[in-house]
């Protein structure tokens, strides 16, 4: 009997093994827009997908299907496929199953991004929207069993890392006959695989931790054979297409998705555990940290409470100004999930698109630090802190 690879063995082997071509050890980078045929009846049978290859850009591409190979294995999914960005997989995912009239059930704590299309696009499409109290899943129960399409969850989510209970909502949706959608950006499939608690499709903001170096930007989503057809469907004619240099990029990000994650993991929790002993700090949010929400869900569901932490600091957004440039090792960023520490307040991060006004009332206080911790040594990570905070006035 053939065991299943771990993780770490199918970051650094899986899915490649059908696009090494010319005996490359590494996946080619293929930028041909088009595929040529001197056999019509190939050609055919390619384009109307009765024999495996390629005719366009815009549909596949060797390199990119390599990658979703990967990320399908790593998740333990029937299909998989990708797009230009992670709003791309999220926006033509929702586009694919929801018509108007139809409802989505979801939590106020999604991405910035995603909130927006709750907020603005889906009510203009007629698209019924009803967002809950992150973490109150009696709300959440109540909410499905009135009947929706589409649930849609993050865990954990961005920018205070609040836990859902994938397993318990996937089993309401179930009920009603809705699709559990997850967003697993924060987590990656080392440290969760949604499909395995239930959920019908998981999606990665690739930008992230897949990638790893924020140097690609790319999308996929995971799921069973004939509902990732039809998302693939409706992105290949309305075209967020991920490029080649892109899946190159996360592939080989992906690499290494096992090591980088242990160190992540293991640098949130010790600055997390630090930052709760600093007398500036009002409030830290960590998974791993026993008085988090969400902690026995995380504990339950996880196998690694992730890279991410926020921290409110006192003085609010006056002590963010002051401190934030202090800091030697971490990039004032946007970004998260790179090698390097990245922090950043909401207002210019997670949740940009959103007014103060929105952010208020989803509970992000202007002066809330977003924590991505890089895989550097924790040690100096911990000493830089320490000289920022020492040097506040
Ligand atoms: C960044 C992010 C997205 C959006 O991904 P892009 O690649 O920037 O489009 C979606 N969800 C989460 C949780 C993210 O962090």
């Amino acid at each position: 009997m053939k065991n299943e690879p771990n993780i770490s063995t199918q970051a650094v082997w899986a899915g490649e093994r059908d696009y090494l071509a010319f005996g490359a050890t590494q996946v080619p980078v293929v930028h041909s827009v088009a595929y040529g045929y001197d056999d019509m009846d190939e050609w055919y049978e390619v384009a109307i997908g009765k024999r495996p290859g390629h005719i366009y850009g815009r549909n596949t591409n060797p390199t990119v299907q390599a990658l979703e190979e990967k990320i399908r294995l790593m998740e333990g999914a029937g299909a998989a496929t990708s797009f230009s960005t992670g709003m791309a997989a999220i926006s033509n995912t929702l586009a694919t199953f929801l018509r108007p009239g139809d409802t989505v059930v979801s939590i106020k704590d999604t991405y910035g991004g995603t909130n927006k299309i709750f907020l603005e696009f889906l009510p203009q499409l007629n698209i019924n929207v009803v967002l809950c109290e992150t973490g109150d899943h009696e709300a959440m129960e109540a909410a499905i069993a009135k009947g929706c399409k589409v649930v849609y969850l993050e865990t954990p989510t961005n920018p205070t890392v609040k836990i859902v209970d994938i397993r318990r909502l996937a089993a309401a949706a179930k009920k009603v006959g809705a699709l559990t959608v997850v967003d697993n950006t924060f987590a990656t499939p080392v440290n969760q695989n949604p499909l395995q608690l239930g959920a019908d499709l998981v999606l990665h903001s690739a930008t992230k931790f897949l990638g790893g170096h924020a140097d690609a930007l790319g999308g996929l989503l995971v799921g069973r054979k004939d509902w990732i057809e039809q998302v693939y469907h409706y992105r290949e004619i309305n075209g967020a297409t991920m490029g080649p240099m892109d899946a190159y990029l996360i592939l080989r990000g992906m690499k290494t998705l096992h090591l980088r994650i242990e160190r992540q993991n293991a640098n949130a929790q010790k600055i997390a555990e630090y930052l709760q002993t600093e007398d500036r700090v009002e409030a830290v949010h960590y998974p791993g940290l026993p008085g988090h929400q969400g902690h026995d869900i995380a504990k339950e569901q996880m196998r690694g409470f992730g890279g991410v932490l926020s921290f409110a600091v006192k003085g609010g957004v006056e002590t963010v100004r002051d401190f934030l440039p202090k800091l030697q090792y971490a990039n004032r960023a946007a970004n998260l999930g790179a090698v390097e520490t990245t922090v950043g307040p909401s207002r210019t991060t997670s949740h940009v698109e959103c007014t103060p006004e929105e952010r208020a009332r989803m509970g992000i206080p202007e002066g809330l630090i977003r924590y991505s911790a890089g895989i550097e040594d924790a040690g100096d990570l911990i000493g830089d802190l320490q000289q920022a905070f020492a040097s506040l006035a």
